[in-house]
């Protein structure tokens, strides 16, 4: 036994469609017996792996909510083999607000895995979805966007593999997903992961699992959700789910190692003078913090620690010391698709 005291509206090992709610128990002043409903959508038919996919782990994060919400709608038991449980919220508190976090605890739910079956509604959630859902799954898609204050192009997270076998599946669910550009993690992963994030909770029940940062800035990008719900269907066919998709010519993936992340060192309005995608060399400036408030003040230069490319850029103007303005990628030196 788990020891979860959340419910599930679902049958996961039923055949058909069905949808309802996970209930969190959450007694409050306004509803003395009231539980917290986070969506959920369970396809099964037949024999085939199943694929758990997730969105709203941050809750200002949007075009996975959406992909996945739109599939729970559109896929039919009969068009897979193999088994769907569809998270659009999984943060439902999060979500609702369009905050990062959970107004109700505060929960950052990816920064609170393993969780705790009796502790607050994040970390209920958290410990749900690592000793409940993960045992179901073969493998796992957790969809993240940059949240308010950041921008990702459409990007793929995996870590390399802890076996041969591991490494090419991962490979071929990156290939599948078919996103602009891959972040190969180059350590952690595997069962012994103390990660507190949503792939953590994978890596320990020995889940292939992705996780993807598609957009940002609080709002919906079209054509990110567009490659976000082609790669989707693309992968479910990869797998063996979805026989009556046909996928179309694979656009290519630029496989990226993280170098690290620039940070502002003063308050003000910051200026980027580079964009996602720019080559930037170690040294170089990268950005200007401006000072509105102080007549004559000379804008601080902001410059790089890294040479690469910008894999990601801040989508707030106003910063503070401590805050991440761009994050820096190169081109994968390591051998990722091998263990
Ligand atoms: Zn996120």
């Amino acid at each position: 036994m788990t020891g979860t005291l959340i419910s599930a509206e679902v049958d996961y090992e039923a055949p058909g469609k069905q949808s309802g709610y996970l209930r969190i128990p959450h007694s409050v002043h306004r509803s003395a017996y009231s539980w917290l409903p986070v969506p959920i959508t369970v396809i099964r038919n037949g024999d085939g792996p199943t694929l758990v996919m997730a969105g709203g782990t941050h809750g200002d994060e949007f075009e996975g909510q959406i992909a996945i919400s739109r599939l729970a709608q559109a896929i039919e038991p009969e068009q897979i083999h193999g088994r769907l449980i569809l998270l659009p919220m999984l943060n439902f508190p999060a979500a609702q607000a369009g905050k990062r976090t959970s107004p109700i605890d505060d929960g950052n739910l990816n920064r609170l895995f393993p969780g705790d079956p009796k502790g607050s509604p994040s970390e209920m959630i958290a410990h749900y979805y690592e000793e409940v859902v993960m045992p179901l799954a073969d493998y796992a898609v957790d969809l993240h966007s940059g949240g308010s204050s950041l921008f990702y192009p459409a990007t793929l997270l995996r870590g390399m593999g802890h076996s041969p076998e591991e490494a090419a599946a991962l490979k071929q669910m990156q290939d599948a997903l078919d996103l602009p550009y891959a972040w190969v993690f180059t350590s952690g992963g595997g069962r012994e992961s103390t990660a507190r994030t949503a792939m953590g909770a994978a890596n320990r029940k020995g889940v292939v699992n992705v996780m993807a940062e598609l957009g940002g800035a609080g709002v919906v990008t079209p054509g990110i959700l567009k490659r976000t719900e082609r790669g989707l269907r693309r992968l479910m066919n990869s797998l063996g789910m979805l026989p009556g998709y046909t996928p179309d010519t694979a656009k290519g993936t630029r496989e990226l190692n993280a170098c690290g992340s620039v940070y502002a060192y003063s308050e003000g309005v910051f200026e980027p003078l580079k964009s996602i995608g720019d080559e930037v060399f170690e040294g170089e400036t990268v950005g200007l913090i401006h000072h509105p408030d102080t007549p004559q003040q000379t804008p601080d230069e902001v410059t790089s620690p890294y040479g690469g490319i910008v894999l990601c850029e801040r989508a707030m103007a106003l910063v503070r010391r401590g805050d991440a303005v761009f994050q820096i990628a190169a081109d994968a030196t390591t051998e990722t698709s091998g263990a």
